[in-house]
């Protein structure tokens, strides 16, 4: 942890499905960090090319004519399986291949450098927290380790797992893990000290790309963070609202033309570029239109589409999240009346009948505006950080965080039944422990079954990890008893240990790898290759540069030659000489262009030196 005063500041970095965004404490405020770009938050997107590996906006930018390799949305990928329903659906909208891994894992597949080459949703993240940090450097001149790391309150644990393992790739010590909703409160609450007298209670309403978070909580003057419940969706958000659009497309192409799209990734590919940009218009005007020339087997598309349209396709998710707010505001024993401020976060709060619903459910009440929806996590983030990393100021210091666990956690029990230990919306950091008895007779081994969910069925819920405990002594079914607790620190992380009362053996949960976490060994595996992609793109970028440069000396030298002074007083085969070495430098260039750095640079030097007498006319 970084210390009091520290060389290296802790970041905040808010590591969206389809946005990522880094903010800092600096100069008695936070600030967000804009990228290389100049952009204040950068696209969560990894682009495979030729040659080079490109992330954010230049990865975005590229996707249309390269979408096999380039990869978004791994957020919705991390620390799921293979199997998963929501991996399976989502797969047939990803122009990108993800094959099914050791142990239920899944895995994208890219073309890199003309080779196949497999990475796993944490190290697809890690790549985009890499670039975060990097740009945080670039920002602060100094090497940042430190951050906090926002995952939507709906995160399962082995989301957060896996989330905090892709920090570890990226180089980072992950020093807090805070919920999305919460980070945007703390950022609210930091915004309108003034407002807050005593207690209030806010509902922070997060809908962004990929993921929909509700969060209740009170905020206590002078800045204590209490969160009542939490509920969601980490499946619901703007690219669902996109995907509709494409389908819609799809079947208006068929209608029109008689021929299926889906099986062509790069139209598919466009469409979605196409429609996410028209679902951004239709926020501020009411019909906007949506035109690619030769989509699919040269026919161009043309359609128009209607905000009413837009509605009437993703009522169901839109009545969704009305459903889980009132599950929300249930879980937190509150009325709707109660609640004092609705904060909006993530991009897709900005959809018109979303606000309009919202603003209908809580009688005519306005929804604060005030936390800008694309920055807020990123802010408070950087705010936790700023506390975590010791900084002295205040407004920092005095932020108090309660958060609660989102779903239920327990252990299997006779008949596969969920019996439950920590049940959600609890305060964390919590442990809590129930007695569990051997279920047969002379039992020497006791299974321990981990699951996360509301669901009574085990099969039902997120299966986190199992274990056993053996060395049980002989004794009849129901005289062994077995403590099992489950802790939950500050991050939302779980341990589970069982013990066996009569002789004290203990065990603890260690989720292992064919549960979906990495092993310490693999961690450094994905360090090192991130390490190896790092310099082989800073290599490409020299050799780039090295390459332009030589370009650039060319066409100088050439036009320099042109100019009237020169021809008449450099002496003609002096010139013949330079041209002759201009020419085939060039001829070099066009047939080897996968020369080193090293040799463009010597060419470079070498006409330089070849061309000096023009420089002295
Ligand atoms: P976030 O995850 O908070 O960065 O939100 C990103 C999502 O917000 C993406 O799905 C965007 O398409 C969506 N979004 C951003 N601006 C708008 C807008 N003006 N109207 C509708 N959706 C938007």
């Amino acid at each position: 942890m970084a210390g009091k005063g520290s060389d290296s500041p802790a970041i905040g970095i808010d590591l969206g499905t389809t946005y990522s965004c880094v903010a800092v404490w600096k100069n008695k405020r936070i600030e967000i960090i804009p990228n290389d770009q100049g952009n204040r938050t950068t696209p969560s997107a990894v682009a495979f090319v030729d040659a080079e590996l490109l992330i954010g906006d230049g990865a975005k930018n590229q996707a249309p004519m390269n979408s096999a390799n380039t990869i978004f949305d791994a957020k919705r990928l991390i620390g799921r399986r293979f199997s998963d329903s929501k991996v399976q659906e989502d797969m047939k909208l990803w122009p990108f291949k993800v094959i099914k891994g050791l142990a239920d894992t899944p895995k994208i597949v890219v073309t890199y450098k003309g080779q196949k080459k497999e990475f796993l949703a944490e190290e697809i993240s890690s790549m985009i927290l890499a670039k975060m940090k990097e740009s945080a450097e670039v920002y602060l001149g100094k090497v940042v380790k430190n951050a906090v790391i926002t995952v939507p309150a709906y995160f399962n644990d082995s989301q957060r797992q896996a989330t905090k393992d892709a920090g570890t790739i990226a180089g980072l010590n992950v020093i807090r893990m805070i919920n999305e909703p919460t980070a945007a409160a703390i950022a609210y609450g930091l915004d309108n000290t003034s407002d807050i007298v005593g207690k209030i209670n806010v509902l922070v309403f997060d809908l962004g790309g990929g993921t929909f978070d509700v969060s209740i909580m009170t905020i206590e003057e002078g800045g204590i963070f209490e969160v009542k419940a939490v509920a969601g969706d980490t499946h619901l958000g703007g690219e669902d609202f996109d995907n509709r659009m494409v389908d819609h497309c799809v079947e208006e192409f068929k209608r029109r033309w008689n021929k299926d799209l889906t099986g062509n990734q790069r139209a598919l590919g466009r469409l979605r570029f196409a429609c996410e940009k028209a679902k951004r218009m239709l926020s501020c005007t009411t019909q906007t239109s949506i035109d690619l020339d030769s989509l699919h087997e040269g026919i161009d598309f043309s359609m128009k589409f209607n905000r009413a349209k837009f509605e009437e396709l993703n009522m169901g998710s839109f009545n969704k999240c009305i459903e889980t707010l009132e599950t929300c505001l249930t879980d937190a024993k509150m009325k709707k009346s109660c609640v004092e401020q609705v904060i909006l976060v993530g991009g897709s709060t900005r959809i018109p009948k979303v606000q309009h619903m919202l603003r209908d459910f809580f009688d005519d009440k306005e929804l604060c505006k005030s936390v800008n929806p694309d920055e807020a996590v990123a802010y408070g983030a950087a705010v936790m950080a700023a506390k975590v990393s010791g900084i002295s100021d205040k407004s920092v210091h005095d932020v108090a965080l309660r958060d609660v666990t989102p779903l239920s956690l327990g252990v299997a029990v006779r008949g596969k039944l969920l019996s439950v230990v920590i049940p959600r919306n609890t305060s964390i950091p919590t442990s809590n422990s129930k007695y569990y008895y051997t279920t047969h007779d002379n039992q020497s081994v006791i299974p321990i079954e981990v699951y996360q969910g509301e669901r009574s069925r085990c099969t039902d819920n997120h299966l986190l990890g199992e274990f056993s405990i053996s060395g049980v002594p002989p004794a009849p079914k129901g005289a062994t008893k077995v403590m099992v607790c489950f802790e939950i620190d500050i991050n939302g992380i779980l341990t589970v240990t069982a013990s066996i009362i009569s002789t004290g053996k203990m065990k603890k949960l260690v989720i292992s790898n064919e549960n979906g976490r990495l092993s310490k060994k693999e961690i450094e595996k994905m360090i090192s290759d991130a390490e190896k992609y790092k310099f082989e793109d800073q290599e490409f970028k020299k050799k780039a540069k090295a390459y332009n440069a030589l370009e650039d000396c060319i066409y100088t030298m050439k036009n320099t030659i042109k100019e009237h002074s020169v021809k008449k007083s450099v002496h003609h085969e002096i010139l013949q000489v330079m041209k002759k070495a201009l020419d085939e430098t060039t001829k070099q260039l066009e047939n080897n262009q996968a020369a080193p750095y090293a040799e463009l640079h010597l060419k470079k030097l070498h006409l330089e030196f070849v061309c000096e007498p023009l420089f002295y006319v």
